[in-house]
């Protein structure tokens, strides 16, 4: 084992002495020379949380590390941001570990990736599994819908750990009901913005016993909403936790509590992940107090609508799949007024070589009301994007397609009136963040200049 440590920490080190961060490199060397690295580390471990499911997994994970922040009794490690397969986790262990192979922390707040679920599963002392939502992902890289799930399930039927599941999603209840596991359900209460119906893509629109399709009270978005089976009677069930999202924040009920928890998070995929934090959290045993604190806290993760503040104000998004995107397109939506939108499609393997979720993902609804003036399109596949526009409505003297990064951000600030969102993919959204960081930098040394060149 301890050769396996040294082999990733020396990697690390090489890493860091050439200024690359990362931590899932390090993994996979440290696995290639000890291959079960993971079940002799995750021994060492009092508990762990883990937090799966297809979008908000570093969201959720990053609130719950505020909250757990405020318990001053247990340390928690988790693992860098998108590191959450085997190589990432391994790596993520080693770096609080010493020489001689001594984890320095009892316990571990884990993001995995759903197809992972079954390499990680066995070989940690999970206590909670939080499941968010399922949709669909990247085609090309972990089949349908159906193949997730059967995943989770399989990584979680026969074990004895206890499942946070959002119950709005019929997907995550089915994958719930499945492993047979103790499960404690959230739910969001319907609120002024529910739909009653709508066109989006939805992967649960059928029901998983009987192939039936669900009819729906109303909608939150996605599949996410009020559904039955009319044919065997499969529904949302009883929630334990109960959220409605306010202005300020979103109000929370379980048992006999019910307060506020004030955060400006935007967008309400991202009170759902509020809601799951703080489900996680109670069960953790924090109070409401250190919830409120640790929610208090929290800041936006990168490229999860954050706010780069400056003249226009900038706001980074990571887009990865149909949902994802909607979610996105929809909080735009929220912000009143004109803005540009400037969106960076890359097909990398990390990006997911195939593009056709753009397809999938609805830009008809979104894109013509969102008072756009200007849409710039960029990355490897901005022509992709600016035909889909197109196709959208939207009409060809607003589109501008610019393939570069930078003369793309460039292009977006020159109305310096107009707030900017930028929409990127995986491996445009690290380069697009230092774009705008040094064109902000720039600007502050240079107040009087109209714009970066
Ligand atoms: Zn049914």
């Amino acid at each position: 084992m301890l050769l396996g440590i040294w082999a990733g920490k020396l990697t690390q080190l090489i890493l860091k002495l050439l200024g690359r961060r990362g931590t899932s490199f390090p993994g996979f060397v440290a696995l290639k020379v000890s291959p079960k690295l993971l079940a002799k580390l995750g021994k060492q471990l009092e508990s762990c949380v883990v937090v799966t499911g297809t979008n908000g997994k570093t969201t959720t994970v990053s609130l719950l590390r505020e909250i757990l922040k405020q318990d001053t009794e247990r340390t928690w490690i988790s693992n860098a941001e998108g590191a959450n397969m085997t190589q990432g986790i391994v790596g993520s262990l080693i770096q609080s570990c010493t020489w001689w192979g001594k984890l320095k922390v009892s316990h571990a707040l884990l993001e995995v990736d759903e197809a992972t679920m079954p390499q990680v599963i066995p070989y940690l002392p999970v206590s909670h599994v939080v499941i968010t939502n399922i949709f669909r992902d990247q085609l090309d890289r972990y089949g349908e819908v159906d193949g997730t799930i059967q995943k989770l399930t399989r990584a979680l039927r026969g074990t004895s750990l206890h499942i946070v599941a959002n119950a709005d999603d019929p997907l995550v209840h089915y994958v719930a009901q499945q492993t047979q596991c103790p499960v404690t359900y959230y739910s969001m209460e319907p609120h002024s913005k529910i739909l009653r119906s709508h066109n989006q893509i939805r992967d649960g629109a059928f029901c998983l016993y009987c192939g039936h399709e669900l009819e729906y009270a109303y909608f939150h978005y996605g599949q996410m909403g009020h559904y039955q089976c009319p044919n065997c009677g499969f529904q949302t069930p009883d929630a334990a936790v109960h959220g409605m999202p306010q202005q300020e924040g979103l109000e929370v009920s379980f048992a006999t509590e019910r307060f506020l928890l004030r955060t400006d998070i935007r967008g309400l995929y991202n009170k759902y992940n509020v809601l799951a934090a703080t489900t996680a959290a109670w069960l953790q045993g924090l109070s409401i107090q250190q919830i409120q604190n640790g929610i208090a806290s929290y800041r936006p993760t990168q490229g999860r609508m954050q706010v780069f503040a400056g003249v226009p104000v900038r706001i980074l998004n990571l887009i990865k799949n149909p949902t994802g995107c909607n979610s996105v397109l929809q909080t735009i939506d929220e912000d009143p007024g004109t803005k540009v939108v400037c969106i960076a499609i890359n097909d990398m393997d990390a990006d997911g070589r195939d593009v056709s979720w753009l397809w999938d993902s609805d830009f008809e609804t979104y894109a013509p009301a969102l008072q756009a003036e200007t849409w710039i399109c960029s990355g490897t596949r901005a022509g992709d994007m600016a035909v889909r526009l197109k196709y959208a409505g939207i009409s060809a003297d607003r589109i501008r397609v610019e393939p570069d990064l930078r003369k793309a951000h460039d292009l977006a600030i020159q109305n310096r009136h107009l707030p900017v969102y930028f929409m990127t993919t995986y491996t445009a959204l690290f380069p697009m963040q230092q774009i705008i960081e040094e064109g902000l930098r720039h600007e502050t040394l240079h107040p009087d200049r109209a714009s970066v060149s």
